[in-house]
């Protein structure tokens, strides 16, 4: 250690830009914001970083556009605090995606370049960043530990944990059939209470105004676990066919089985609202196999890689 500034520099001369982001650690708010700092300056030329609102704790929301086409899709994660894994899946596309596009490399079969001078994709990578910071760092991560701590009944455990800091489900927010959703919790807690009304939370109401803004083509809304792929909400005729053919697609490209229509969601989710409101194809992958109600290993992150580093290029090209 006595060559500690040769050792930087050395690391400096062989920096490789495509390593930003370390997606294997617990992935946090802070180092998402520092990621895309980096990234911002670096490939200037063709990635943005945006906010597009505040949590209930006043933490960014940040949005990343990648590419310069004129046609968009739109892919977000974390919604669900414990779920954070999709987080470091979006993070890493981000890098990845933008380092191939820099280089001028394939990803898969996909000419990164070609795709997203087409058609640029979205990114918002942490829908619940007060949520995702209670799950890892616990209650005095939030403004108002205190009441965050009685509604998880005194347990300073936040691993199941799945709302907003207010205890609110951000995936049962979403003006989809609101009124009438299945298994909804009494009281603002962990999960499943979705608020007093449709889109009541700061999180939800920005990630609505900013998809309404937008003419997205298609939307992933990354969720963790079980390896299962949410596609259908009610569409029918051509629209049902059409968003059939593609979660067809992804899925053999996943190995995640398709949900059936019956036991699809009664509403409520990100995925439901933008099926119904846009009448484009969404899906709710739920990577990892399962991993009950915590968190998913960081082991299960390579796995994860693997079965979707294509999926946000294959559905761009698709809906081109
Ligand atoms: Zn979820």
């Amino acid at each position: 250690m006595a060559n500690r500034q040769g050792f930087l520099y050395m690391n400096s001369v062989t920096f490789s830009p495509k390593d930003i982001v370390n997606p294997k650690t617990v992935y946090t708010y802070t180092q998402m914001e520092r990621d895309l700092g980096i990234l911002e300056k670096m490939y200037s030329d063709f990635l943005e970083v945006h906010t597009i609102g505040q949590s209930v704790d006043g933490r960014e929301l940040y949005a990343v556009k990648l590419g310069k086409g004129k046609k968009e899709i739109f892919i977000n994660g974390s919604h669900h605090a414990r779920e954070y894994i999709s987080t470091n899946l979006v993070m890493e596309k981000i890098d990845q995606y933008a380092y191939s596009y820099a280089k001028g490399t394939k990803i898969g079969s996909y000419h990164t370049r070609t795709i997203l001078d087409d058609t640029a994709i979205w990114f918002v990578p942490m829908v619940n960043p007060d949520g995702v910071s209670l799950v890892q760092l616990g209650h005095k991560s939030a403004k108002r530990p205190q009441e965050v701590l009685k509604m998880n009944g005194g347990n300073t455990n936040f691993a199941a944990w799945k709302a907003n800091i207010r205890g609110v489900d951000l995936n049962k927010q979403y003006p989809a059939n609101w009124n009438n959703l299945c298994c909804n919790a009494r009281y603002p807690g962990p999960q499943n209470y979705k608020g007093t009304k449709a889109l009541s939370e700061p999180e939800t109401k920005a990630l609505y105004d900013f998809t309404l803004k937008h003419n997205f083509r298609a939307a992933i809304s990354y969720h963790s676990s079980g390896e299962i792929l949410y596609w259908y909400f009610k569409q029918q005729g051509s629209q049902l066919s059409r968003d059939e053919k593609l979660a067809r697609k992804v899925s053999r490209a996943t190995g995640y089985s398709m949900v059936p229509k019956s036991a699809s969601g009664t509403g409520g989710g990100y995925t439901d609202w933008f099926i119904s409101s846009q009448k484009m194809p969404a899906f709710t992958p739920e990577v990892s196999p399962y991993a009950g109600h915590q968190p998913v290993p960081l082991s299960n992150f390579d796995r994860i890689w693997k079965q979707n580093v294509t999926i946000g290029l294959m559905v761009a090209n698709e809906m081109k």
